[in-house]
């Protein structure tokens, strides 16, 4: 047992079916009378499910949630928020969307309650992103981080078997990255594998029956942990990779961590014999890399970066961007491994062992 530090997130979890009906109690343990809903246009089921419960504590919806949280969109939101008197912020939706929460909240200091839809795991962070001119700037900030997350599988049987799957491996990378983290401790990677293996186990039936309900819950439950493991231990080259691609790129989010994890994971693979070998327990496989890549064509998502948009001749420059600034990674980044792997992922080569 080696020495080690834990900042455990003080955030409140209320997670079962029939978890929204208790929206009303959560604002006010928090002593919120007023909240505002952000979401998107294609969650209005959803709000109307929500709007119920809130009754009076209720005061608006902002349905206007939308990729990368553009600072103008963060603008437009929180100038509602102010309008309504809001007191605070009730995020129903993706990562898209709690990260407009936090855009806001950031400013004004108000409390987010979030009620996530797909598998992102944002909800857990105090990690907060805002685009403007054409830039993502990242960071953290403990103000942002939920202070409660009501997690109800029965608002993800909606969710398109071809978004569970890439939302369910997004939330994976995050448990492989908490493995060899810098600062990984015996907490979180217990959190990260029992994230691997719920949503390992429950992603293959949830895209054969997306309305099966006990796997629904698995799966939200491997997300919730992803989530935590993902806000409490720094990331590592994949998270690195697939800001530098999404961002410079304009790949979709979910579907593009899908493509890069199995190759990131062959990269680390013997710098990392730990980790690689808790992913594969979790898979109940012999091999990481290649659990991850079979998962992937399992859940029937695309495994090239060729196949969700990229082109082959930029490769060469995303490889010289991922390495411009030094982060820590098992396996030192050089471009030219850094390339490999990227021509990889192009061609969508099953990892070797
Ligand atoms: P998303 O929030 O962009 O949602 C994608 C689409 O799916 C939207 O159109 C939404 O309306 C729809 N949708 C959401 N839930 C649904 C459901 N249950 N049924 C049907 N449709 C549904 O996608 P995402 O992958 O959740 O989030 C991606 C964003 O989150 C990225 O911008 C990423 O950077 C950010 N993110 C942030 C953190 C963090 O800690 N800050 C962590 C993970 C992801």
């Amino acid at each position: 047992m080696h020495n080690f530090v834990y900042d455990a997130l003080p955030s409140r979890v209320v997670f079962g079916y029939g978890a929204l009906g208790q929206i009303r109690d959560e604002l006010a343990r928090l002593g919120c009378e007023r909240g505002l809903i952000l979401s998107t246009p294609r969650q209005r089921q959803e709000v109307q499910a929500l709007s119920q419960p809130l009754g009076e504590r209720l005061v608006g919806v902002y349905e206007g949630a939308v990729m990368h949280v553009p600072a103008e969109v963060a603008n437009a939101a929180r100038l509602q928020a102010d309008a309504c008197k809001a007191d605070c912020y009730i995020a129903l939706g993706g990562g898209s969307t709690i990260g407009l929460a936090k855009a806001i909240a950031m400013s004004t200091g108000r409390p987010i309650v979030a009620v996530p839809t797909t598998y992102s795991g944002s909800e857990m962070t105090p990690i907060w992103g805002i685009t403007e001119d054409g830039i993502k700037r990242t960071g953290r900030d403990p103000r942002v981080l939920p202070r409660c997350v009501i997690y109800d599988p029965s608002l993800t049987l909606t969710m398109p078997a071809k978004l569970s799957g890439p939302s369910g491996i997004n939330a994976i990378a995050h448990c492989v990255e908490a493995l060899y983290s810098e600062n990984a401790n015996p907490i979180t990677s217990l959190i990260a594998e029992e994230g691997i293996a719920a949503l390992g186990r429950s992603l293959p039936i949830i895209v054969q029956d997306p309305t099966h309900r006990e796997a629904r819950a698995d799966a939200l439950y491997g997300a919730y942990l992803a989530g935590a493991a993902l806000g409490a231990v720094g990331m590592a080259l994949h998270h690195k990779l697939c800001h530098t691609l999404g961002g410079s790129y304009a790949l979709p989010h979910a579907p593009l961590h899908t493509v890069i994890l199995p190759h990131v994971a062959h990269y680390n693979r013997h710098a990392a014999p730990d980790a690689m070998k808790r992913i594969a327990r979790a898979l109940d496989a012999d091999d990481a890399p290649t659990a991850l890549y079979n998962l992937a064509v399992t859940v029937g998502a695309k495994t090239s970066l060729k196949d969700i948009g990229m082109r082959r001749e930029a490769l060469g420059e995303a490889a010289e961007i991922a390495c411009r600034n030094p982060y820590h990674n098992p396996r030192p980044v050089t471009a030219e491994g850094v390339l490999q792997l990227l021509q990889d992922a192009y061609d969508g080569r099953r990892p070797g062992i």
